[in-house]
């Protein structure tokens, strides 16, 4: 089920989203979409340089609409954002990601980290109980799941979003900071935040090698990321001369089509024996 070159995606007309009845078309689409689930998951692969394995999968939603075909999260995460319909699909998300991981170690599959992409809005002191209930649910080991989050979430009040930080960690679910670069963080806070790792913005990837300003801010990122004692990955890594250059710089692990697509539950297994040397 590799999603094909062109991303495999049908998308509606862009007229739609600008009117009216285009968005409640979706808006009631994505309702019906949870209870009949037309929702589903890809996973894509998460490489570490070191060892050329698989180390995790990023969950990534995908609409499979009975009308337009395949819809991809860029075309309606923002109409969820904004409706506040977001609050279940990321419920749904982190519920079929741990009901994935639970058919993998009931298989024998050796653990990985599911990273779970959530949207700002589900930032709130409520996230660690619901991750818990989430893992209790399922009876998985928390050592499978991680949760993507963006820096606008680190945006509220410092000390709260700490005390939420710390108690995901503590359960064992890791964190990383996804679109790093995109965003306003202060650097000075980043260290502070319990984070394990920072995700590079992959508009930061697409111009290396031939850009020399991307290729100063991911290293730049990179070397900073590991004096901070966090771990770091690039996304978007498309081509060799990128991989080669990140590498050089120090990049421990990678993400991209370079590496694989992303790809059904079932055929990601097979990337698990697979290894990445090049
Ligand atoms: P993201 O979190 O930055 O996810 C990475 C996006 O880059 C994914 O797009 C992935 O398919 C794509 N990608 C991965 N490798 C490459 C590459 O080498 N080249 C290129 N050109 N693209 C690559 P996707 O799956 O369309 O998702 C887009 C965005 O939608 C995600 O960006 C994320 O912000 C959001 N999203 C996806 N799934 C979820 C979800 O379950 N919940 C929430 N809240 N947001 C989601
Ligand atoms: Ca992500
Ligand atoms: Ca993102
Ligand atoms: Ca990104």
């Amino acid at each position: 089920d590799a999603e094909s070159a062109n991303g495999g995606y049908v998308f509606y007309d862009s007229e739609m989203d600008k009117n009216i009845a285009g968005r409640l078309y979706l808006e009631s689409g994505m309702q019906r979409a949870l209870q009949v689930q037309e929702f589903y998951l890809l996973y894509q692969a998460k490489i570490d340089l070191h060892s050329a394995q698989v180390i995790g999968a990023e969950a990534l939603i995908r609409w499979q609409h009975p009308e337009k075909g395949m819809i991809s999260p860029v075309d309606f995460i923002p109409l969820a954002e904004e409706t506040g319909l977001i609050l279940q699909i990321d419920a749904w998300v982190l519920e079929a990601a741990c009901g994935q991981a639970r058919i993998w170690q009931d298989a024998g599959v050796r653990p990985f980290r599911i990273a779970v992409n959530l949207s700002a809005k589900e930032f709130a002191f409520t996230l660690p109980g619901r991750v818990r209930q989430a893992l209790l649910r399922h009876q998985i080991a928390s050592e499978w799941l991680e949760l993507e989050i963006t820096e606008s979430m680190l945006m509220q009040n410092t000390d709260s979003v700490v005390a939420i930080m710390d108690e995901i960690t503590a359960l064992g679910v890791s964190l990383s900071l996804d679109d790093f670069g995109t965003g306003y963080s202060s650097l000075s806070c980043l260290k502070r935040f319990p984070i394990d790792t920072l995700k590079i913005d992959r508009s930061f990837i697409q111009g290396i090698p031939a850009d020399p300003d991307d290729c100063a801010i991911a290293s730049a990122i990179i070397s900073m990321a590991k004096q901070l004692k966090h771990k770091v990955i690039a996304e978007g890594v498309e081509t060799r001369a990128q991989f080669e250059f990140l590498k050089t710089v120090g990049c421990d692990e990678m993400q991209g089509y370079f590496f694989s697509r992303p790809v059904s539950a079932e055929d990601f297994v097979q990337l698990l024996d697979k290894n990445f040397c090049f």
